[in-house]
């Protein structure tokens, strides 16, 4: 099969300031934000620039701040790449969201704190295209999306937020949106992480999305989230350079082999399941597998040592996002199945 992905003679590639030549790489900085004391806050782009043609490819991570494993896993991915032998090009954000980093918070939480009737909206993702005259959110989307409008391609990786982990998943934009969602599938396909959302309903889906602007402006991209908020993991970033990598080889743009996972999962939507009880939440079934209607999920013990509640699969679907944190209260979600 053809690449369904834009490819890009070699040229040099501008960043803010910065030019870099074909068969270079370099890492820059961008303007992004003033604070109130004068601080410039600035984007950190890394590029490297092919010396043959091949796709743009946008790659993020971190615009949730607390979201650090996708921060290592772009890093580790890139490491040694040759520009000299690199077909196409990479820009690489790998912290989208530089306040919200620094809070090590899934927003930057002061900005939140300090005026929250003026902050709306708060969340950059949500945001795209953005608009460079808005708030803070509007003005990083906007941002950022200079860049992506650049690129053939783009994957835009998270984890959940503290208290949730994810199997590695790639979420898709809705099929709706045609040859550029199908495009965006096949990136998918090529990243292989095992598990599919392929879905026309939820947030994921929904129009401000980092990948559903992109793919609507013609830059087919996914989201991409594995494993934990608020912790680096050395088998998550391992498995996340080996789906950045599959995809560079599947895009043409690297040599080697692809590692493939042994099923892949494609799901329709996700249903999340939330506790009725409060208490201690001791989640039962194992993260990534297939489950049954009725099978146990978890288990809700409240605070003197009675079972509470048993959280059961209402349908039968994967188990792709799993509650850590300790606790629940009523209407707290207890985990999250993708149905079949
Ligand atoms: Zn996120």
């Amino acid at each position: 099969m053809s690449i369904p992905i834009r490819s890009l003679d070699p040229a040099p590639l501008t960043v803010g300031e910065t030019t870099v030549a074909p068969g270079s790489r370099a890492r820059t900085q961008i303007d992004l934000l003033e604070l109130a004391d004068g601080t410039k806050v600035r984007l950190s782009v890394a590029a490297i620039n092919g010396t043959r043609p091949g796709p743009r490819l946008y790659l993020g991570a971190a615009i949730h701040g607390d979201e650090v494993n996708g921060v290592a896993i772009l890093a580790e991915a890139l490491a040694d790449i040759d520009p000299a032998r690199l077909r196409g090009s990479i820009l690489s954000v790998p912290v989208q969201h530089p306040l919200a980093f620094h809070a090590d918070h899934r927003i930057p939480l002061s900005q939140f704190i300090k005026s929250p009737l003026d902050q709306s909206p708060i969340d950059a993702w949500t945001c795209f295209p953005g608009n460079p005259a808005g708030n803070l959110a509007e003005t990083v989307a906007a941002t950022l999306f200079g860049l992506i409008h650049q690129c053939s391609c783009g994957i835009d990786i998270h984890t959940p937020t503290r208290g949730g982990r994810y199997v590695p998943i790639a979420i898709l934009p809705s099929m709706a949106l045609g040859a550029g969602a199908e495009a965006a599938a096949w990136l998918a396909e090529q990243f292989a992480t095992g598990y599919v959302m392929k879905t026309n309903t939820g947030m994921y889906v929904g129009n401000g999305i980092l990948c559903v602007e992109a793919t609507k402006a013609g830059v087919p991209a996914f989201t991409c989230e594995v494993g934990e908020g608020g912790r680096l993991e050395r088998p998550i970033i391992d498995e996340g350079v080996r789906c950045v990598r599959n995809a560079l080889v599947g895009l043409g743009m690297i040599e080697g082999e692809r590692w493939l996972p042994a099923v892949n999962h494609v799901m329709r939507e996700f249903l999340g399941i939330r506790a009725r009880r409060g208490g201690l939440l001791h989640t039962v079934a194992e993260l990534g597998t297939e489950v049954e209607p009725g099978q146990v999920l978890a288990r809700i013990v409240d605070i003197f040592g009675d079972t509470v509640e048993m959280v059961t699969a209402p349908a039968p679907g994967i188990f792709v996002r799993a509650t850590t944190l300790p606790t629940v209260s009523t209407g707290e979600r207890a985990a999250t199945l993708g149905l079949l």
